[in-house]
């Protein structure tokens, strides 16, 4: 992602080096995302459909949650908008004045991307089901994370950049100011560089075994630290949501790709063996498994400093908050964003360090709030694991959220928060938050209209959605085209 990005925006600038060791390889299970991946391949101008067709991808419409807040419940994290504002003021007043009157219960029924992922459709904006529909779907994609780094490479490589395949054994530093001055592959070969991009993974290369950056631990908060992952083959319909389903120490993801499903269990090592894991995981698959349980070791935390000297590090390198809401491919990009906006072309400036990293870290800390409302916010206390969930300490940005949602609905999204409203609106109710009050403003409705507003929502909604096609017609539909 850093070669292809940083080739295509300022290729003629800059020569760009990238070193990848097949022998090592690439983590491989990021196969979830988040919408804003669409501006990622826009910026690339790269063809969605061509870039459906070779990641074997499909699309995504949310995150459907199954036991997270009590056994037998499940709510959805659906993207994109719920409703329809009314003077200004958000929708969710309205539904929270109106609920228990016709028409207002299910908030869910009131978003298209909820519906159409309940009903199995999807069709992308401004195709036939849209005419009378309010505004389209909002999606991302569920992809082969093998295939898309394979594409991203040879993107890239058109585009300019060298690619050299080696292990890397060694990195020197400047003495005088203790920047990096070069690494050392293992063919003897050594490479110098004016500004290195750590994306070597967990191990952090340079951002950590060189500079010895430092590493918070957020495990207080974020416990799980494995994951056990799994190919299966496809078995029914395939749903254009993620699945994630809550187990007795941590939870399972089911995410469906063309030629098959990605499936995992993300653990609490002091709450389950990885025997019990893996039997749970085996015990609860759809489809045929194609392979064994690959294990992955983690600790959910973050880098000291996102960029160090003359080290930027994305992806692992820069720290794992775990797969939960798929927000670690999108934290590449948003790096990515914003060294593009810090480069040091005309040199080093502490200050555009300061200001990437301040901006990194906010980042990172609103994902992080969000994270622990899906463990904290449980109603849970069937296993020692969810007992222990419930008392997890609770990041201050998640505190002042809850505060104020509870009190009359309100929701504030900050300069970096990555998640909309909807998104906190769905999973705080989701998670049996509950608001005392709504803003007062959602009264000036008469009744009548209250209940019109959204037994016509919903309607819409419904009408749109039933003109959708299944979503695995339309994606057959989409690569069987010009696949001649
Ligand atoms: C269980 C799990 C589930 C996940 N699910 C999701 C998800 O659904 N959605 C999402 O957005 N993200 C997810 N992620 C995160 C996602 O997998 C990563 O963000 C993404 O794959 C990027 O990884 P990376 O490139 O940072 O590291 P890696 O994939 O580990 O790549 C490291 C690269 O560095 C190279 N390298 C390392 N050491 C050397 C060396 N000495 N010399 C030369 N080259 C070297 C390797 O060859 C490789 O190319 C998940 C992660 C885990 C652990």
């Amino acid at each position: 992602m850093a070669a292809a990005a940083l080739a295509r925006v300022m290729g003629d600038l800059v020569d760009i080096r990238l070193i990848e060791s097949d022998e090592i390889g690439i983590v491989g299970v990021g196969e979830a995302t988040i919408p804003q991946i669409k501006l990622f391949n826009a910026v690339l101008e790269i063809d969605e459909d061509d870039f459906v067709k070779h990641t074997q991808a499909t699309f995504k419409l949310g995150i459907e949650f199954s036991d997270w807040t009590r056994v037998g419940h499940s709510y959805l994290h659906a993207f994109g908008g719920l409703g329809r504002d009314v003077g200004g003021t958000p929708f969710h007043h309205y539904w929270l004045r109106g609920r228990g009157n016709a028409g207002g219960e299910d908030l869910w029924a009131h978003s298209l991307n909820a519906e159409a992922a309940r009903a199995g459709r999807f069709e992308r904006p401004g195709g036939a089901a849209e005419t009378q529909g309010p505004g389209g779907l909002a999606y991302a994609f569920h992809f082969d994370a093998a295939l898309y780094a394979a594409y991203l490479r040879s993107y890239a490589e058109r585009r300019g950049v060298t690619r050299t395949e080696g292990r890397i054994v060694d990195a020197s530093l400047r003495p005088a100011d203790g920047f990096l001055e070069g690494v050392r592959l293992e063919s003897g070969e050594l490479v110098s560089g004016d500004l290195f991009i750590d994306c070597s993974g967990f191990r952090g290369l340079l951002i950590e075994q060189t500079l010895k950056t430092g590493y918070d631990d957020w495990s207080d908060y974020l416990p799980c630290d494995r994951a056990l992952a799994i190919p299966t083959a496809l078995a029914g319909p395939i749903h254009p949501f993620t699945r994630a389903t809550a187990r007795p120490a941590g939870w399972q993801w089911r995410i469906p790709l063309q030629h098959r499903t990605g499936n995992g269990y993300v653990y609490c090592s002091r709450f389950v063996s990885d025997d019990e894991a893996a039997s749970t995981l085996l015990a609860n698959l759809e489809g045929e498994p194609l392979a064994e349980p690959r294990r992955l070791t983690f600790v959910t935390g973050k880098r000291r400093k996102l960029w160090n000297r003359n080290c930027v590090a994305l992806g692992l390198a820069s720290g794992f908050m775990e797969p939960l809401e798929s927000t670690s491919i999108h934290l590449i990009q948003s790096g990515l964003n914003r060294l593009i906006q810090f480069f040091p072309l005309a040199g080093f400036e502490q200050a555009d360090i300061d200001e990437y990293n301040r901006q990194g870290d906010r980042e990172f800390e609103q994902i992080r709030a969000f994270l622990v409302l899906h463990y904290k916010a449980t109603e849970r206390t069937d296993t020692p694991f969810w007992r222990h969930c419930r008392a997890l300490p609770s990041p201050p940005e998640l505190d002042r959220k809850i505060d104020l949602f509870r009190a009359n609905g309100r929701i504030v999204r900050e300069a970096e928060d990555l998640f909309t409203e909807s998104s906190w609106l769905q999973v705080l109710l989701g998670q049996g938050v509950e608001p005392r009050g709504y803003h007062p403003l959602a009264d000036r409705l008469s009744q009548r209209d209250l209940v019109e507003l959204m037994i016509n929502i919903r309607r819409i909604v419904a009408g749109t959605v039933a003109r959708m096609p299944e979503h695995g017609a339309y994606v057959s539909a989409l690569t069987r085209a010009g696949a001649a």
